[in-house]
């Protein structure tokens, strides 16, 4: 249904006053790939303003770690301590049936009826790049809403750690734990994003596994060059039980130390701007690729020079020149 300029302000104004069934509707409207959607999902965005910010933590793990008896087990803590948690999740697997890591309804079972919680499932999706403005623009409108924390999950596949890293203020690799050849199979880009490595499932007769998998990473870490984000100890490596919700305070006090001390040193705003500049580089991108893919004239004109370019009758690179001029 089009929405006119007054239901936009109308829906804008509940979002601020924390209405949830107002906020799942205009991040459904931002989901949407309709194109009038999008002029309203933009109108929206404007309305429901910038002027709130929550701490948006990225968590990555693979599948199978732990991460949403993590989230659960870590909102519900933070809801205790009298904090509001959305929880938003990247999902660029387009294989996974019904494509969503949070489609699952018993997951986060009493987050999602905490009334200090807000969870999202990830749409359904296939470009990175389309999830990745989604997913930016839904946690704009969980700021508007008011949410203290920001929760932005991903499995981790391809770039999807990357998108994720991009736009929060801070980054949790949630591992699980492993014999002592697999430190190796982390990809080492993580490991220079992540600001928390946490092994999970640190109980029971995981333990001591888990306690030489931290030792391994920890010392992994400390060879790491300083980053001129971080104060001394960072990034950190720690244990946690997300199944008995063990460590989980002193998992928080070290993302607390970290993020006090960013904001003091300038990095936390810094490191915002620069994101802000990434982002708007990369709608700049992809935004040209939807015009190119919209017009039906470029579209014919793009098949036709794919088929000269083919016979080896123009380079590509003089056939993509062709191809620009027509915009
Ligand atoms: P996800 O795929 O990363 O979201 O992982 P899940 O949260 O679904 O957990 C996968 C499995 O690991 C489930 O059987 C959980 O019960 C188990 N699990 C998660 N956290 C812990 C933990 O801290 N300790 C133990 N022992 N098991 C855990």
């Amino acid at each position: 249904a089009c929405m006119a300029s007054d239901k936009i302000k109308e829906l804008a104004e509940q979002i601020r006053t924390g209405n949830r069934r107002a906020l799942a509707r205009a991040i459904t409207l931002v989901e949407s790939g309709r194109e009038d959607h999008r002029a309203q999902a933009l109108d929206l965005l404007q309305a429901s303003g910038s002027d709130r910010q929550a701490l948006r933590i990225g968590l990555s793990g693979t599948p199978g770690v732990g991460k949403s008896t993590f989230i659960e087990s870590f909102g519900l803590m933070l809801t205790g301590m009298g904090k509001t948690v959305a929880v938003l999740a990247v999902d660029p697997s387009s294989a996974r049936s019904g494509g969503s890591i949070l489609g699952d309804k018993t997951r986060m079972d009493l987050l999602s009826r905490d009334p200090k919680a807000f969870i999202r499932p990830s749409p359904s999706q296939s470009q990175l790049g389309g999830v990745a403005r989604r997913t930016r623009e839904a946690v704009a409108l969980c700021e508007a809403a008011g949410y203290d924390i920001v929760l932005i999950e991903t499995v981790g596949v391809g770039q999807s750690e990357t998108v994720v890293a991009q736009m929060s203020d801070l980054f949790l690799l949630l591992l699980a734990p492993a014999g002592g050849d697999e430190l190796q199979g982390v990809k080492r880009g993580i490991m220079e994003i992540a600001d928390l490595i946490l092994v999970n499932k640190a109980d029971g007769d995981l333990k001591p596994q888990a306690l030489r998998t931290y030792a391994d990473y920890a010392g992994a870490l400390r060879l790491l060059r300083k980053r001129p984000q971080d104060p001394d100890g960072f990034p950190k490596a720690l244990t946690v039980s997300a199944l008995e919700a063990d460590r989980l305070q002193e998992a928080w006090e070290a993302m607390s130390e970290l993020m006090a001390w960013r904001r003091t040193q300038g990095v936390w705003d810094r490191t915002r701007t620069d994101q802000a500049r990434y982002w708007f580089s990369e709608e700049v991108h992809i935004q040209l690729l939807e015009r190119l893919h919209r017009d039906p004239e470029i579209r014919a004109h793009i098949a036709m020079m794919e088929d000269e370019v083919a016979r080896g009758a123009i380079s590509a690179t003089a056939a993509a020149a062709d191809v620009i001029r027509k915009l």
